[in-house]
């Protein structure tokens, strides 16, 4: 586990500031035998809390007083959406320019794009009183790291493929969860950083 350096954020009780240079690469935890290994580390976590839940915890306290910002909710899919990529902020533009120029130390990159896709997930959770359900976009590195990579494949079908991608995910085949979590500055909004999606047993 890496060290950190012992300061959290205030109301976030579950935010550690990585200490950087600890940080050591460990094993890669495969999914070969319908996730097993993963189970057994996340097992307990796998729906302990709702979408509703989580929101209600947030809406419930003021900015000062922690509240969970990370759960692993079983969703009820109703519709999956592709939406189009959105331009770097100026802000992001700034960042990303001075990312890729590189300095004493470090030789320039390549300047990262903006994703073209966007997913988004319209779902209910387990809660009993869900009954407006979740808007959701998914997060994930993946859908952009796709959305770059597929184009040279698929050409202008290369949307459908990740929007197929993602369906696939919370097909009726699949034990479906999803990774949620909240930023610091918007607590009360959620989305999907990951999707956990083994087979049905
Ligand atoms: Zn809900």
């Amino acid at each position: 586990m890496p060290r950190h350096a012992g300061r959290t954020t205030p109301g976030r009780s579950r935010t550690n500031r990585i200490w950087n240079r600890s940080l050591q690469l460990g094993e890669a935890i495969d999914t070969k035998k319908n996730w097993t290994r993963r189970r057994e580390l996340i097992g307990p976590l796998l729906g302990a809390t709702t979408t509703c839940d989580l929101v209600a915890a947030n809406r419930a306290v003021t900015m000062d007083v922690g509240a969970p910002s990370l759960g692993l909710v079983r969703p009820t899919v109703t519709r999956v959406e592709l939406l189009p990529g959105k331009d770097w902020s100026r802000t992001q533009l700034t960042k990303v320019e001075r990312a890729a120029q590189g300095d004493l130390f470090t030789p320039p990159l390549n300047q990262l794009k903006p994703v073209p896709h966007r997913i988004r997930y319209h779902y209910h959770c387990e809660s009993p009183s869900c009954d407006n359900g979740h808007k959701q976009e998914v997060l994930d590195w993946e859908v952009g790291s796709s959305g770059h990579a597929w184009q040279k494949i698929y050409g202008d079908l290369t949307g459908q493929k990740v929007l197929e991608k993602w369906e696939s995910m919370v097909a009726d085949t699949k034990d479906t969860y999803f990774f949620i979590g909240n930023q610091h500055q918007y607590r009360q909004s959620f989305s999907v950083l990951g999707v956990w999606w083994p087979k049905k047993t």
